[in-house]
């Protein structure tokens, strides 16, 4: 079996063994103690789940069978948590908190709920005595990749906080059969492969088929004097899986109810009765392709509508089998519930909300929509127009009626009203319809949202200004007090406990353990900015983090990379609007130096860039293309040696992510100001001891208030320079800057003459068109910025005391980006629920 080197902290044993020997890590409980009786249960109950549940025995098992022995034995912690936290909800009865998410992009779930549950150094001893690795058995779990990127990942943090605060929140979500694809790298193009993840089982999810739902489609609309019927429909099932979500260290285990869509046992079969029995069963196929597969498409939607216009009406049976499945338990006692729409994908709980208030529950129309916008909150992702949705009425008409008759019962009542508030201002009224007219009908999906919900909030504070003032203004003058900041978090469990154990212990041997719950006592570190030992200790574990994963590089892809070198890492989805060509111009504008004045001192950089292109996304597929290329003239030119590397990284996921981030020292986060709502990507970089190189963009700018300016570097146009730019008469003008900087020029004419594609010299083309002359996010405009800030990376990089004492001030500052923090928000500020500090009393057995 191969030993795979991170993930646990044994950085000062070479073996990467247990040591047994006093080690002083063993001191801190980060990780759980060990105690002997611990490590024999774990013992006995891994080797009873080998026998019972996956009837092997040592000479036959495989490594899968051990990851699923052990993957089984650290449930079993968690059922009687579990029953037990949710006995409590019923007799305690607190306001239940749904958070609806068309995402939930859970990475693996193993180390996770050994971290929370204080198990994980019992498993490692238990794994290690028989003759096992833990590391290596984690490595066998697959990710749950039930999301894109950042949206997706945000839903997973806050299910991780609001169990750690004890809240009584639900996942809502679906359980696709096949998550975000795997990335193949061939020849330097993006393939893309199905995600089966589900194929060798789930450990972590309960099916519950006795909570299954019928789901309505097509049929017609009867109105009757005893109300409105949605009658002839046709059902689909919805089937429950629970995955359990367990709080850090407090008893708490709350519930991610995942739908797979299911074809009744009658399905089609009366259409079918003569005879083609065959042909209907076949057919069940249809319903089920509703939770077939995630769409992946990050920041995008237009591309995947354009495609499946016609015959496929792809989102919208996925998105009305959501929501209807999320009603049952919100209908209940609907004041009592609170329901945080993650971006509109979910935007149909609320005319589902309504129809069940009105047409099952017989409530009056007025009330119920006064229910409906007080349970119902908004949070607005983006501002990039391609990604707002708007859904063809036609679609609506055939397969949701009567959800289209409420919508626009809705919107009559909404306009109604804008127009007794400005009289005759028609042109107010088409911009805040929630219809919008034209050759192709269209509902607008945020619109829908904003008037139904009574909180709507943005990501970032950047991010909150520019809802309010620019895409929802008109709305944001109607209601003020409707509009919210919420600035996201990630949780530090997954993204410093368990990616980075060796800072977690430096941290927690300075300050002890409470900043694991209150990320903002990071604060203290600041104490200890010029003591030596811990500056030491601070830049020893990020070496070890990169000897390691230059390990896994080697290991994995066969590349050899400097480990000495500065990690110079921009991870996340592609998107032109994320800029990674600015930073592939930065590549190429080094590689130009360096074989200019080859004699001369450089900074080593492995420049590391890794994401996943949406398939239909063609820019965003050439971009990855271009990096690829560039990196395959740059690691073979002799003449740069190990100064410079470019490395793509291949299907970068919540797992990669996990072992890249705490070894990176510089975190690029480099979007087009306006543009990235918020990013969490740069918080994971803050706390595992990154500098960012940045724009004034989404949550950097918070980052940079937090630590102070002067210790990121940021650089480039503000969002007033943007806005600048585009105003009429100023038009951005890519030519200018192209025959104005030398550099930019060169790098330019290598990419357009074929330089890094001799075989395809055209390849290129339509990037450096885009470049040149229909860039909407301005790469040019701040390529002079950006490389001059890179220089002053370069100078700091130099001094590697001043470097780290920089990178402990980012820790110490980054306490704000806690998704406990942002959840802590949420809960007070739109849910009326306070978190309780309080755990909930352990489990007990089973009786016999
Ligand atoms: C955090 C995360 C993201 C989001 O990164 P951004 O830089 O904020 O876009 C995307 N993908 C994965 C796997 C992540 O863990």
């Amino acid at each position: 079996m191969r030993n795979l080197p991170w993930c646990h902290p044994r950085p000062l044993v070479p073996s990467s063994k247990p040591s047994h020997d006093g080690d002083r890590r063993k001191q801190i409980s980060v990780r759980g103690i060990a105690g002997l009786g611990d490590v024999a249960e774990v013992r006995k109950s891994f080797n009873r789940h080998l026998h019972f549940t996956l009837v092997k025995d040592r000479n036959v098992a495989t490594p899968r069978d051990y990851y699923f022995a052990l993957a089984h034995t650290v449930r079993d912690h968690l059922v009687g948590r579990w029953i037990r936290t949710q006995q409590h909800y019923y007799e305690r009865d607190p306001k239940r908190i749904y958070y609806l998410s068309l995402e939930f992009y859970m990475g693996r779930t193993l180390q996770n709920t050994m971290v929370n549950l204080g198990l994980q150094n019992a498993c490692d001893e238990a794994i290690y005595q028989l003759g096992l690795d833990l590391e290596e058995l984690e490595e066998i779990e697959e990710d749950a990749g039930l999301g894109n990127g950042g949206l997706g990942r945000l839903a997973a943090c806050f299910l991780d906080s609001m169990a750690t605060l004890g809240l009584a929140a639900y996942g809502y979500g679906i359980r696709y059969e096949f998550g975000i694809f795997n990335q193949k790298i061939v020849d330097g193009w993006q393939v893309e492969e199905a995600d089966d993840w589900l194929r060798y089982g789930n450990p972590w999810e309960k099916a519950r088929p006795e909570y299954m739902l019928p789901v309505h489609f097509y049929g017609r609309v009867e109105h009757t004097p005893d109300g409105v019927k949605w009658v002839d429909t046709q059902v689909v099932l919805a089937m429950p899986y629970d995955t359990p979500v367990p709080g850090y260290k407090n008893n708490t285990v709350n519930t991610m109810r995942l739908w797979s869509a299911k074809a009744p046992n009658d399905f089609n079969l009366q259409e079918f009765n003569m005879g083609d029995y065959i042909e209907a069963v076949l057919d069940r196929n249809l319903a089920e392709n509703i939770s077939r597969v995630l769409y992946p498409n990050d920041n995008v939607r237009k591309n995947c509508y354009e495609k499946s216009f016609g015959a496929d009406p792809y989102p919208i049976p996925m998105h009305a089998g959501h929501c209807q499945s999320a009603r049952t338990e919100t209908s209940k006692s609907v004041l009592q519930v609170a329901i945080q729409l993650n971006d509109t994908h979910p935007a149909l709980s609320i005319p589902e909300l309504m129809r069940i208030l009105v047409d099952v529950e017989k409530v009056d129309w007025d009330k119920a929509w006064e229910i409906t916008k007080k349970t119902c909150a908004y949070t607005n992702h983006t501002v990039l127009p391609e990604a707002l949705e708007r859904w063809p009425v036609s679609m609506f008409e055939k397969l949701l009626p009567r959800h289209l008759e409420i919508i626009y019962a809705l919107n009559q009542m909404h306009l109604d009203r804008v127009a007794a508030l400005y009289p005759g201002d028609i042109d107010r009224l088409r911009r805040m319809s929630v219809i919008e007219e034209g050759d192709c009908k269209r509902i607008n999906m945020a619109h829908l949202c904003v008037i139904g919900s009574h909180a709507v909030n943005g990501v970032a504070r950047i991010h909150s200004d520019i809802v309010r003032n620019s895409v929802f203004k008109d709305f944001y003058e109607l209601e003020p007090e409707k509009f919210q900041n919420k600035t996201n978090g990630i949780t530090p469990r997954r993204w410093l406990l368990l990616c980075n154990p060796g800072l977690a212990d430096v941290i927690a041997e300075k300050i002890g353990e409470g900043f694991i719950t209150d990320l903002s006592q990071l604060k203290k570190l600041l104490e200890f900015i010029d003591n030596e030992t811990f500056i030491r200790d601070v830049a020893k574990v990020k070496q070890e983090n990169k000897l390691k994963f230059a390990a896994y590089l080697e290991e994995q892809y066969k590349v050899k990379i400097n480990p000495t070198s500065m990690f110079d890492v921009q991870v996340k989805r592609i998107h032109e609007y994320k800029r990674q060509l600015l930073n592939c111009l930065h590549a190429i504008t080094l590689y130009n130096r360096i074989r200019c004045n080859p004699s001369k001192s450089f900074v080593p950089r492995t420049i590391m860039i890794g994401g996943k292109a949406a398939p239909g996304y063609h820019m965003a597929k050439m971009i990855i293309k271009l990096i690829t290329s560039v990196g395959e003239v740059i690691n073979n030119d002799p003449y740069v040696g190990d100064k410079l590397k470019v490395i793509f990284l291949e299907n970068y996921r919540v797992s990669l992510a996990e072992k890249v981030i705490p070894a990176a020292d510089l975190s690029q986060q480099i979007s087009t100001a306006g543009t990235e709502a918020s990013g969490t990507g740069n918080m994971k970089f803050m706390v595992n001891g990154a500098l960012t190189i940045g724009t004034m963009d989404g949550a950097n700018v918070e980052m940079a208030e937090e630590a102070g300016e002067e210790n990121l570097f940021i650089f480039g146009m503000r969002v007033e320079d943007v806005e600048a730019l585009d105003r009429k008469g100023l038009v951005y003008n890519a030519r200018e800057y192209y025959e104005s900087l030398p550099e930019l020029r060169q790098a330019i004419d290598q990419i357009s003459s074929g330089f890094f594609s001799p075989r395809d010299p055209g390849c290129f083309k339509d990037v450096v068109n885009m470049l040149m002359y229909h860039d909407r996010f301005k790469v040019f405009a701040d390529y002079e910025a950006y490389i001059k800030c890179q220089g002053q990376v370069d100078q700091l990089f130099m001094d590697p005391r001043e470097w780290t004492r920089k990178v402990i001030r980012n820790i110490a500052c980054s306490g704000k980006f806690s998704s406990d923090r942002t959840i802590t928000e949420y809960a007070r500020e739109i849910w009326g629920v306070e978190p309780s500090a309080t755990a909930i009393p352990p489990p007990n057995l089973p009786r016999n």
